[in-house]
């Protein structure tokens, strides 16, 4: 019998997140207030964040123990199983092995539960009452509002309009937990008012629900504000994922050469490339760790370094990292986890800094990897996941041309059960290529009037 699937005991749930501050070699710039444009301290943060958070946010410490409440609510799906590829390196015929490790195992299906278990639990901890929060195709809605129910907090979520239509199952996971649920712009804030009064048809974006749950969070003492992605904690939060999967890897007598994630905000990928990045950092090995995300939304690949605002409107920090500009408003693809103008302060400054890597695909080009993935492995990916699986395809055919063979682990981040309409259209051929010009880049950019870095 082939040893398919490497799987931890409940014991083996990490008791410590990993910090990758500790070890980088250039720390992220400071984040500079949105309105004087001077270096802001961690108290600015306190109208939004409860305070064990803020000082996440900024620790410099390596290790953050997790609270026992924290890790007894993980232990519901956690350890997460990881998997040899067998059947996907068969059917590409690659002298690569392939591993993924599988976070659609959680309740609400992605990885995004790992940071909303302990935001809940430190708001809860401060006596919050109500959390705000964006979402885009709902996988960070529902994990949050799943969280909150576990702390008996409300929730109230503020949704894409565009996967608000096209995803109503989402919706429905986040009543089911008890959370409220608008589709974004919406005219209850003045964020939401502001973009309608100039697009009435607005898809919405992320950048704009991040403005109008900020907004209701900042004016009302007893709400905070939840990010499922980008920031510096949440970064830390998702790092149980690598540190059971390098435990796994050994399990298997096996090390990645490449680990690969899709890449939105930078949190999963961060889940997993941080823990094997630390062996770079600590044992000088050289794990190559790939982002992989849409050409229709490159901030990665066609972005500048920069500094700029986390939403659409300019009331978060500024923050000093790859964007294509907050205007930027990406073409509706399904991967809607993926279309965000920015990424991670922190993953901006490794990418910088050339200690990671990041490539860009087409989402038919992604779709076809998924559509093979599931006829062999069995598991439908979340669009998202698609796109890592696309850069795995690559890496594969790479080993084959090359006739070497290297290790390959990639982040299944979620499944897809609530995106079967993005399969359905790919199916029928309605999924068009798209990759942004670089005349639609440039007049992004172009309306940026926040501070260059160096
Ligand atoms: C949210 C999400 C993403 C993108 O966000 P990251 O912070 O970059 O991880 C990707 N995949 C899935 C399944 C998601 O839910």
């Amino acid at each position: 019998m082939k040893n398919r699937k490497i799987l931890l005991t409940e014991q083996e749930v990490p008791e410590f997140w990993y910090n990758i501050l500790a070890d980088m070699p250039n720390k992220p710039l400071p984040p500079l207030h949105p309105g004087t444009r001077e270096p802001i301290g961690p108290e600015a943060l306190a109208p939004l964040f409860p305070m064990e958070l803020i000082k996440q946010e900024v620790s410099t410490d390596k290790w953050v123990p997790i609270p026992d409440a924290v890790r007894d609510v993980y232990t519901l799906w956690r350890p997460t199983p990881l998997y040899r590829a067998y059947a996907l390196e068969k059917a590409l015929d690659t002298p690569a092995k392939i591993y993924y490790k599988y976070e659609g195992v959680s309740p609400a299906g992605s990885h995004k539960p790992n940071t909303a278990v302990p935001q809940a639990y430190y708001n809860q901890q401060e006596g919050v009452k109500r959390i705000t929060t964006e979402t885009g195709a709902g996988q960070w809605g529902s994990a949050l509002a799943f969280a909150c129910n576990l702390f008996g907090i409300e929730c109230e979520v503020y949704m894409v309009k565009i996967s608000y239509d096209h995803k109503p199952y989402r919706k429905m996971m986040m009543n089911t937990w008890g959370a409220k649920v608008y589709a974004s712009p919406t005219d209850h804030t003045q964020a939401g008012r502001m973009i309608l009064a100039q697009d009435p048809n607005s898809p919405g974006s992320l950048g704009i629900a991040i403005s109008e749950a900020v907004e209701r969070a900042a004016s009302d003492e007893n709400t905070k504000y939840a990010l499922g992605s980008v920031l510096n904690h949440v970064l830390m939060h998702q790092t149980v994922i690598g540190q059971e999967a390098l435990k796994q890897m050994e399990k298997a007598g096996d090390m990645p050469d490449i680990v690969v994630a899709p890449f939105g905000g930078g949190s999963n990928f961060a889940g997993i490339a941080f823990p094997f990045l630390r062996l770079n950092f600590e044992e000088g090995r050289n794990i190559r760790c790939i982002a992989a995300e849409p050409s229709s939304c490159p901030k990665l690949t066609r972005g500048v370094f920069r500094y700029d605002f986390g939403d659409t409107v300019g009331m978060t920090p500024l923050l000093p990292m790859y964007t294509l500009g907050h205007n930027f408003v990406p073409a509706p693809i399904h991967a809607g986890g993926l279309r965000y103008h920015g990424a991670g302060v922190i993953v901006s400054q490794l990418l910088k800094d050339r200690l990671i890597e990041a490539r860009a695909h087409e989402q038919l080009e992604c779709f076809e990897s998924g559509v093979l993935f599931a006829r062999t492995e069995g598991i439908i990916p979340a669009p998202e996941a698609t796109h890592a699986l696309a850069t795995v395809v690559q890496e594969a055919q790479r080993c084959k041309e090359e006739g070497v063979s290297r290790t390959i682990l990639f982040n299944l981040c979620g499944h897809g059960h609530f995106d079967l309409k993005a399969y359905e259209d790919y199916f029928e051929g309605k999924l068009v290529s798209h990759e942004v010009t670089q005349g639609e880049i440039e007049a992004s950019l172009a309306q940026l009037d926040t501070p260059l870095i160096g």
